[in-house]
This record gives structure tokens, sequence and C-alpha cells, in this order.
């Protein structure tokens, strides 16, 4: 929810409803010069928030699972040397305080996966916290659900930031796509007084629709985008697929702020006269 001002602070981050904020790096943390390489890139470019998934969520237990507390120390170390907060995912309650510690004070943000977006007893845990919550919306729930799964995190004082992620339709289900990005959810949370930001990333599944779908969150007005990006998507240890390389995610940016100036130019009476704009 938003406080009353519109707006959350992370550190030195304001998250508002007023601008986008870019959240991009890796999946998974992998190792040092993954990490440390992507950080500096993104936040070269744009972003102000680096993502890093330390525990992951994977369908298969024979995937990848994250270097845990090894990867939470590596991605604070990269955060750390950009200086910008983290957004990284917890799955279980017990790892709420190892993360708490691997942070040493530097500002971040809790990740709830999709697949825990109704876990009631970690969301009820991690709001005891206090500290920001970004809570993706689970494949299957509804929006209305997504707002009542919220009240467990903010009844124990922590501000949450929700995340439309694409759900499961028909789409995915004929393989366009991973999931189904369900533009009218970011609106439906604004409307509900929450700053909401998009993951073009997940419902692409593949690198080519991932620029095209930021866009669309961008023009559409989310509060931000939070986007997968690998120093070598080929070698990625999840989601390669959809991970924008280096270049990639600088050319997104270019574009993003590019509809930011533009939507800002032509919403201003004085600065476009309507002959203009025919
Ligand atoms: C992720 O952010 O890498 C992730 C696993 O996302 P989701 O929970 O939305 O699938
Ligand atoms: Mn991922």
């Amino acid at each position: 929810m938003l406080n009353n001002e519109g707006k959350l602070q992370v550190g030195d981050v304001t998250i508002s409803n007023d601008k986008c904020t870019y959240i991009a790096g890796p999946c998974s943390v992998e190792n040092e010069e993954q990490i440390f390489t992507v950080a500096k890139h993104v936040v070269k470019n744009g972003a102000t928030i680096l993502r890093g998934g330390a525990y992951k969520p994977r369908t298969s237990p024979n995937a990848f699972q994250g270097l845990g507390e090894k990867g939470l120390e590596l991605l604070f170390a990269a955060a750390k040397d950009v200086n910008v907060p983290v957004l990284t995912e917890v799955m279980d309650a017990s790892q709420i305080q190892t993360i708490i510690n691997a942070s040493n004070g530097h500002p971040f943000i809790f990740q709830i996966g999709a697949r825990n977006a109704l876990n009631y007893f970690l969301l009820r845990e991690v709001g005891k916290t206090g500290m920001p919550v970004l809570l993706k919306r689970g494949k299957g729930a509804m929006v209305s659900e997504m707002i009542s799964a919220s009240e467990y995190i903010t009844s124990g004082g922590s501000p949450v930031i929700m995340c439309e992620r694409g759900i499961m339709t028909f789409s995915s289900a004929s393989g366009i796509g991973r999931f189904t990005a369900d533009h009218m959810a970011i609106l439906k949370f604004q409307e509900a007084g929450f700053l909401t930001i998009f993951d073009p990333s997940h419902p692409a599944g593949k690198k080519e629709y991932v620029e095209p779908l930021a866009l669309s969150g961008i023009a559409l007005g989310a509060d931000g985008i939070v986007v997968e990006v690998h120093n070598n998507p080929a070698l990625a240890l999840s989601d390669k697929d959809q991970a924008l390389n280096l270049e990639d995610y600088s050319m997104l940016i270019r574009k993003a702020k590019g509809i930011e100036m533009a939507l800002e130019i032509c919403s201003d009476k004085d600065k476009v006269k309507e002959e203009q704009l025919v």
C-alpha cells in the first residue's frame, strides 16, 4: 500500500506513482563475476534496484535451486558496490532472518514469488519484519485474492508493492508466451492504492517478447518494471530463454525512457500544441 504521499522509500530510492522505477538483475545469483558485471551494467543504465534470487522456486527439484547464503552474500556485495537496494526472494519463513543478516543493514525488498503468493503463514511472518515486500501475483490468483493476501503482510507493518507477472490462461496452454500478462490487473492494483510493478520477463518466457511487453507496461503507467538480465544468457542457470543480455537491456531502457519522455511531453498542454498531435 502507498503511504500518504503515494511513495515508498527504500534506502535512497523513492518508488512512486509519478515515475517508473527500473529493477533489473539476473533471475538467479550464480557467481561473483556474473552478479557484479550485471549489477554495474544495469545501474549504469537506469536501474535503481538490483534483483537476484538466492533461493529459487524451481518447477523441478533437479534444477538449480540457488546459491542460498553464498548467493545472498554475493548479491549484497554487488549491490553495495553500485550503491543500490536489493530485491530478493524469500521462499520460507526460516530464510527471513538469514536475509536480514546478509543485508547487514543494506536496504532491500523481500520478494514473495508467484508460488507463495497465497502462503498466508509466510506472508504474515515476512510482514512482521516491517521491511518492504514485493508481492508477485499467483499464477492462478484473482486480483481480489491478491489484495486480501497483501493484508497478511501489512497487518504486521510491512508495506506492500504489488507485482503483475502473468497468469496461466489459454495463451500459456497454447505455447504463446509462458504466462498471459494481465495488464488490467496493474490498473486494478493501482486503483486499490498499491504501487504496482510489472514483470515482463516471466510472462514473455523468451527474450524477444520482453522488450515489447515491458514497453507496454510503461506506457500503461506501471510504477516500475522488474526485468531479468544476464551477462551470458546462454549459460544462465535459470530462466535463460527470457534473459536479456546487457545490450538488449540498454536498448530497452533507451526506448522505455523515450516512452516516459513522450508521455510527459504530450501530457503538458504548454509543450505540445493540439495541431502538432494530429
Ligand atoms: C523470479 O522472479 O525469478 C520468479 C521465480 O518469479 P515468479 O515467482 O513470478 O515466477
Ligand atoms: Mn526468473
